[in-house]
């Protein structure tokens, strides 16, 4: 492609609205444009990069035996209410009538119609398993959509959807996207980690999430420094304790103490000179239809994830401080597990606690010599606690580190969850009707571009792993006024072509300094640059984006130096 032909919209200044470095990147670049929140259009260079991410799925796809059809974006309502997802789906999914008065939504995501099409289309065991998927775009009305492509409204994913005769065959299933995954990060070139996971709003009971290290990561990865255990940390579980310590200490009697302007657990520990280990944290949530409150110790914080599960509510919600007074009247600060009229969740942690300090449910006090059972009374005990880097590796007891990531790519079992709800039915060998167990499949393709790039950039701009860029080569010819360099450019284009190595060709009548300053905003990552030395010596220099290398070749022999640069870039993935 001829650079003097294509849109391709560079800038110089970092768009105020980016905060992350791939949505500025991107940007800048002119490989996204913004239509409205969340939206964007992609240009020819995005596409390009979007359509690599596509290839490799697409390949390793087939590879692990899923078929590819594509599904619609405009689904019935009916197939959701079917499901019960309807109700339970929330604000992201984004509905509306049609011209007939029916309930429309917009594909968040297909578990749905993919179960309606087993249904009709899979009659008997003998023809499972089958492994489906798509890449297509999704909608979901992101309350937050941001960081570009990171987390868009209207986003490309690419989703799979297994169904299986029986446990068995679900878990083979399971373990062949496992493999294809690792395979696909692999080969776009992406530092990443697979990490246990929760299973989220889809339910079901094993998943694993694919998570590319970047800074700028939504997530954190629990990692071990001594066993391979990897966790989102919101799914990292603590061990319960062994037994409850027999208590040494005398129990103090609960007694109520002034704490004016006291709210948080650091200033309460201050003020009253004890360690935050001694506070009972309270806080409340929105459980579905319901308010609860979980018990933490003050040095620790709650995890929602757990808490959702323990409850085994479908959303579980931070309130506001102003809520919780309209709703309650609970003075938020002030909040303690002494009669307090909700059901409470305690971590294991608070269960052995000795005369701590909780608030009074009173503005302005807490209660000291907090003892629980004896002066409060709790309903579920559990691992509700968010993992810490010093706590034990669940696994093996070693140390723990963080590490931010962003997901990427996302397997869940699902189990019999739709195709039971939606009466999804197969017959068995023996002449029974019985559910498919499903697994679902997704990778956040546009995500991908992002996650590249937050991986993968330097002052100057994108560095791209080679199996996502663009173009593999971006040839500058300094000279596009001058015959000699000109006609050696052209050619050289050409032979790039014919070689069937993806060229941008610089033919542009701009200044040198903006060609090299676009080349490396761009990411490509082989230059060629035809310029004063080849005026003078017939060389070209071939330039490695990331290592900043350069070698000086005749003509003659740039083809086979970039193919055989390529080929060793390829190989070590
Ligand atoms: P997240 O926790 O980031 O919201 P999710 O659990 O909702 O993700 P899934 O429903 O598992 O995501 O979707 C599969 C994949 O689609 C994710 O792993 C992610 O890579 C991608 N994805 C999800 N939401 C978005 C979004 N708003 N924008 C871009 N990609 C997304
Ligand atoms: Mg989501």
């Amino acid at each position: 492609m001829r650079y003097s032909q294509m849109l391709l919209p560079t800038t110089r200044e970092t768009p105020a609205e980016a905060e992350v470095i791939s949505h500025q990147l991107l940007l800048r670049g002119g490989f996204i444009r913004k239509l409205s929140a969340g939206v964007y259009t992609f240009l020819p260079l995005g596409l390009l990069t979007l359509q690599k991410v596509s290839a490799i799925v697409r390949e390793e796809m087939n590879r692990a035996g899923a078929q590819e059809i594509l599904m619609p974006m405009v689904q019935p309502g009916d197939l959701w209410m079917e499901s019960g997802r309807w109700q339970h789906y929330g604000p992201e999914l984004l509905r509306f009538r049609d011209r007939n008065d029916r309930d429309c939504c917009l594909g968040p995501t297909h578990e749905e119609v993919i179960t309606d099409i087993a249904r009709r289309e899979l009659q008997s065991y003998r023809q499972l398993p089958v492994n489906l998927y798509q890449i297509q775009t999704k909608y979901r009305d992101e309350i937050r959509p941001r960081f570009g492509l990171m987390r868009g409204r209207e986003f490309v994913m690419k989703d799979a959807y297994s169904f299986d005769a029986d446990d068995e065959g679900a878990a083979k299933s399971y373990d062949r996207m496992r493999l294809a995954y690792n395979r696909v990060f692999s080969r776009c070139g992406l530092d990443f980690r697979m990490v246990e996971a929760d299973s989220g709003s889809i339910g079901g009971s094993y998943s694993h999430e694919f998570m590319v290290l970047a800074e700028n990561g939504e997530d954190t990865l629990v990692l071990c420094h001594n066993c391979s255990y990897a966790s989102n940390v919101e799914k990292a579980l603590i061990k319960a304790p062994a037994e409850k310590p027999p208590v040494s200490q005398q129990l103090e009697e609960l007694h109520k103490i002034e704490t004016p302007g006291k709210k948080q657990v650091a200033t309460v520990a201050e003020y009253l000179q004890v360690p935050r280990e001694q506070i009972i944290k309270t806080m409340v949530y929105m459980a579905d239809e319901e308010f609860v409150a979980a018990l933490v110790r003050g040095d620790r914080e709650v995890q929602t994830v757990k808490l959702k599960n323990l409850l085994g509510a479908d959303i579980v919600e931070s309130l506001t401080e102003e809520q919780v007074w309209t709703a309650l009247r609970l003075p938020v600060g002030y909040i303690g597990p002494v009669d307090l009229p909700l059901r409470v969740v305690a971590d294991y942690e608070v269960m052995s606690m000795v005369n701590a300090v909780a608030g009074a449910n009173d503005k302005g006090f807490h209660y000291e010599g907090v003892n629980p059972i004896r002066d409060f009374s709790v309903q579920i005990v559990g691992d509700v606690r968010e993992i810490a880097e010093d706590d034990a590796c669940p696994l093996c007891g070693g140390s723990l580190y963080f590490k931010e990531g962003i997901e990427v790519g996302h397997i869940f079992k699902l189990g019999t969850k739709y195709s039971e709800a939606m009466e999804a039915t197969f017959q068995d060998s023996e002449g029974q009707q019985q559910p498919f167990i499903m697994g679902c499949y997704g990778i956040g393709v546009s995500r991908i571009v992002a996650a590249a790039i937050e991986q993968n950039y330097d002052e100057n701009g994108i560095i791209f792993p080679l199996p996502l860029a663009p173009f593999q080569v971006i040839l500058l010819n300094l000279g596009p006024n001058d015959e000699i360099l000109t006609r050696a450019a052209d050619t050289l284009y050409q032979g790039l072509q014919q070689a069937g190595i993806e060229v941008l060709y610089d033919d542009r009548d701009e200044r040198p300094g903006s060609k090299f300053n676009d080349a490396d905003l761009l990411g490509i990552p082989f230059r060629l640059t035809i310029g004063k030395t080849f005026a003078k010596e017939g060389k070209i220099e071939l330039r490695e984006r990331r290592s900043g290398e350069t070698t000086s070749l005749p003509l003659t022999e740039i083809v086979e130096a970039v193919q055989a640069h390529i080929q060793s870039a390829l190989a070590t993935l």
